[in-house]
């Protein structure tokens, strides 16, 4: 789409769309492969229409579970539908400097990678898609300056590895000391966050890091369905008139990030039997994937008094996406077919219940979220444009 048309989606996106105040919900149901046997196990497949989905299971007699989310995707769905039912708002807010993520859930196999990185030209993924929103909108907005900034980390067997850095494989997550609205996030020390000026510059960093990903940590095996992999794109923001009158420089500033979060495999992973790497990976994938489903019961308790983000490394970088100060959203992957039924009711009942998370982002306005930011100059900046026709 042309930086114009981008422009004008957004504005009609403005008039329609409320703020998040809960996770948001969408279930993408991947294309069946070849020579599956459809129903043949305990399950028939699944009911679906845009908004539910229900699922039968025989075990004697037949037991039925109907679900309600914010958007099912039949297995016909395109990457733009699910861009614009998961992302396309929530990246908007980031632009205004609210905090946004967009998570993908599910089994190994159920599309998490395919839906947030694929880069075939027919089905461009959720995140060049996000990228692409960013600098067009940055490129045509006429009273800001824009700053955008990517870093791309993984976290395997408890381990923060910079993928942008394969070097920096033991990185530490931070505080960032309570924030004006009194809100408190997190960061990680010392990861890369690399200035990115242009889509080829930005592409070329998501090549690289998706190589460090499976060619840097072979040596550890670090499968990419046994790994969490997580995108940050930072955008900090200035207000142009202003900055240039010499005005206070923080009010007129605006910093929003953007998580985009690619989960190891929920399937429950067979202890028995694994040895040695295979086991410890299974635990700490277990580990990770349970604290994180602890988390969303204790946010979705409104009479919760503790949140465990830091039982599993996973949850403490995922801290802010899952406090308050988010605009969060999950993407459900799943099989349509019933011989993966006990997984796709698992990941449906893991959807259902982190709707229940309320959250209430605010706008990061004067203040970065680290305490020494580098307060880099501000690079992308609109040229003068003809007035519409
Ligand atoms: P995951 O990351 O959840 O383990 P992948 O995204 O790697 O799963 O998907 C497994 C395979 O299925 C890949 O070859 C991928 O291209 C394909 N695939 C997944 N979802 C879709 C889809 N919606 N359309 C076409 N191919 C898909
Ligand atoms: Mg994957």
């Amino acid at each position: 789409l042309a930086p114009k048309a981008l422009f004008q989606e957004r504005a009609k996106r403005g008039a329609e769309l409320s703020v998040l105040d809960r996770i948001r919900l969408t279930v993408r149901f991947r294309p069946d492969l070849p020579n599956v046997q459809n129903g043949a196990k305990n399950y028939p497949p699944p009911e679906m229409d845009d908004k539910t989905v229900t699922v039968h299971r025989r075990d004697g007699a037949i037991l039925t579970t109907r679900f309600e989310f914010d958007k099912v995707l039949p297995p016909s769905s395109t990457q733009e539908d699910v861009y614009s039912a998961a992302a396309a708002d929530i990246v908007d807010g980031v632009m205004d400097g609210y905090n946004g993520a967009v998570l993908a859930y599910g089994q190994t196999g159920a599309g998490k990678t395919h839906t947030l990185f694929s880069a075939s030209p027919e089905c461009i993924g959720l995140v060049p898609r996000a990228a692409s929103q960013l600098f067009c909108q940055a490129a045509v907005d006429e009273n800001f300056t824009y700053q955008v900034s990517l870093s791309f980390i993984q976290v395997y067997m408890e381990s923060i590895q910079d993928l942008l850095r394969p070097e920096k494989s033991k990185l530490a997550i931070r505080d960032t000391g309570k924030g004006k609205g009194g809100s408190q996030g997190v960061y990680v020390d010392n990861m890369e966050e690399v200035e990115v000026n242009s889509m080829d510059e930005c592409i070329s960093l998501l090549q690289l890091g998706d190589r460090n990903r499976s060619v840097a940590f072979t040596d550890l095996n670090a499968h990419s369905s046994r790994s969490h992999a997580v995108v940050i794109f930072t955008v900090r923001k200035w207000n142009r008139l202003e900055t240039q009158q010499k005005t206070a420089v923080a009010r007129n500033f605006t910093v929003g990030k953007l998580y985009l979060v690619d989960l190891a495999g929920s399937e429950r992973l067979k202890r028995s039997g694994s040895q040695g790497l295979r086991a410890n990976e299974a635990r700490s994938i277990n580990l990770s994937l349970t604290v994180l489903g602890k988390c969303i019961n204790a946010r979705a308790n409104p009479n919760s008094s503790h949140i465990p983000f830091r039982d599993s490394k996973l949850t403490r970088i995922l801290q802010d996406c899952l406090s308050e100060n988010s605009r969060t959203s999950l993407i459900c992957c799943a099989y349509p077919g019933g011989e993966h039924g006990d997984e796709t009711l698992s990941t449906l009942q893991f959807g259902e219940r982190a709707m229940e998370v309320k959250l209430a982002a605010s706008q990061n306005i004067g203040q970065d979220y680290r305490p020494k930011a580098p307060m880099l100059s501000p690079r992308i900046q609109a040229q003068p444009q003809e007035p519409a026709a």
